[in-house]
């Protein structure tokens, strides 16, 4: 079974028609703990495919697919909790919240839980994933005394605390230097065979695309898989 399946996804904007299709019948499959970029020029539909992916935007037509569950007919909150449990984002932004510590930050997603045990797991794999990603000593930092690479590796931590089965990252690297961005897509790759985490991550940089196991592009409305040289 796939882990996650776009099957005839059509989009467009507005109500003129074809004019501004953004997806024309575009299908993904994305297996366990694959992972994949996705590139392709400005414009061209790879945030709208991610949202519609992660369940943040509606498809025009088509079906989404979660872990064998077609979630085209979901209610909104039926929405939320499949999406809090499965899937976690990254985006160019990291949205840390700037009166929060980096510790609590990225305890906000356990919120929900009420389950002591299980709070307590989470803090415990919050704690371990801010040391894997090389953030140990600055939990207790806030985002403004902190750079932008580390605040970004903090975002991805966040986007795991509740171990989603898919990450999905929109050019989480946007916002970096050459040398954070290296680091970040290096541990996306990294992440994704460590954790049992299927990544799709859309991104402008060949380097960080070739770091995934496939490369789509997107454009024209169509998704085509490129061959890895
Ligand atoms: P990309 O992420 O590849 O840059 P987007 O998915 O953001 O592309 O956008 C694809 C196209 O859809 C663009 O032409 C954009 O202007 C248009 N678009 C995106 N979101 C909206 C929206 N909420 N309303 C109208 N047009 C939109
Ligand atoms: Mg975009």
């Amino acid at each position: 079974m796939m882990l996650a399946e776009l099957r005839n996804i059509s989009k467009s904007y507005g109500t003129q028609g074809k004019g501004n299709l953004v997806l024309d019948q575009v299908s993904l499959a994305i297996g366990e703990n694959e992972s994949l970029a996705i590139t392709g020029p400005s414009g061209s539909g790879k945030s709208t495919l991610l949202n519609i992916l992660g369940t943040l935007d509606s498809p025009g037509s088509g079906e989404v697919i979660l872990n064998g569950t077609n979630v085209s007919l979901f209610t909104a909150n039926g929405l939320a909790a499949i999406r809090n449990r499965f899937i976690g984002f990254v985006f160019q932004q990291h949205h840390l919240l700037p009166q929060l510590t980096l510790i609590e930050n990225v305890l906000l997603p356990l919120m929900p839980v009420r389950d002591r045990v299980n709070r307590k797991d989470g803090e415990e794999r919050a704690r371990r994933l801010l040391d894997r990603v090389g953030l140990a000593g600055m939990i207790h930092r806030r985002p403004a005394n902190l750079s932008v690479g580390e605040c970004q590796r903090a975002a991805v931590v966040r986007a795991m605390v509740n171990q989603p089965k898919l990450l999905l990252a929109d050019e989480p690297t946007g916002s970096l230097d050459a040398g954070n961005a290296m680091q970040l897509g290096k541990l996306l790759a990294e992440l994704n065979l460590e954790q049992k985490l299927a990544v799709v991550v859309v991104t402008h940089s060949m380097e960080i695309a070739m770091r995934m196991g496939k490369i789509y592009q997107l454009a024209s409305g169509k998704i085509t898989l490129l061959e890895k040289s």
